[in-house]
């Protein structure tokens, strides 16, 4: 649920977090090394302070901050996080699963098998990315 505020908030911060990334990409041509420095401290600075309310984290590939109610993934053990764009496909993550079938979290494993097979069936590709709301 987001009212009113919480939508504009969220649309400035977008804004912001868009503006500093695109000025750590000319400081990082640039090698400029200072202004990098305080890009990025203030890009953690701002994670921080919405984290309680609007911000989720960044996407792991490509940066893009992702807020509570965005489409996304979040990997099994919490992270990392990834936008639409990113995120894992079903084959991906199956083929993870299959890879350690030691690993001591056998009710996930069988839980993720169980969604698998129902995204199948229900005529999922298994090039489909598994997003769900942040
Ligand atoms: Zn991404």
């Amino acid at each position: 649920m987001t009212d009113e505020i919480t939508t504009k908030r969220r649309a400035l911060l977008r804004s912001v977090f868009d503006g500093l990334h695109e000025l750590g990409t000319i400081a990082k041509e640039e090698k400029d090394t200072t202004s990098l420095t305080a890009i990025k401290g203030s890009i953690n600075t701002i994670l921080i302070t919405y984290s309680d309310r609007d911000i989720v984290g960044t996407c792991e590939e490509c940066g893009i901050v992702l807020f509570r109610d965005d489409l996304g993934h979040i990997c099994a053990d919490g992270e990392p996080i990834f936008c639409a764009k990113h995120a894992y496909t079903w084959a991906e993550i199956k083929a993870q699963w299959d890879e350690d079938e030691t690993d001591g979290n056998s009710d996930k494993r069988s839980e993720f098998m169980a969604s698998y097979e129902e995204h199948i069936s229900d005529g999922g590709s298994p090039d489909d990315k598994v997003l769900h709301t942040l």
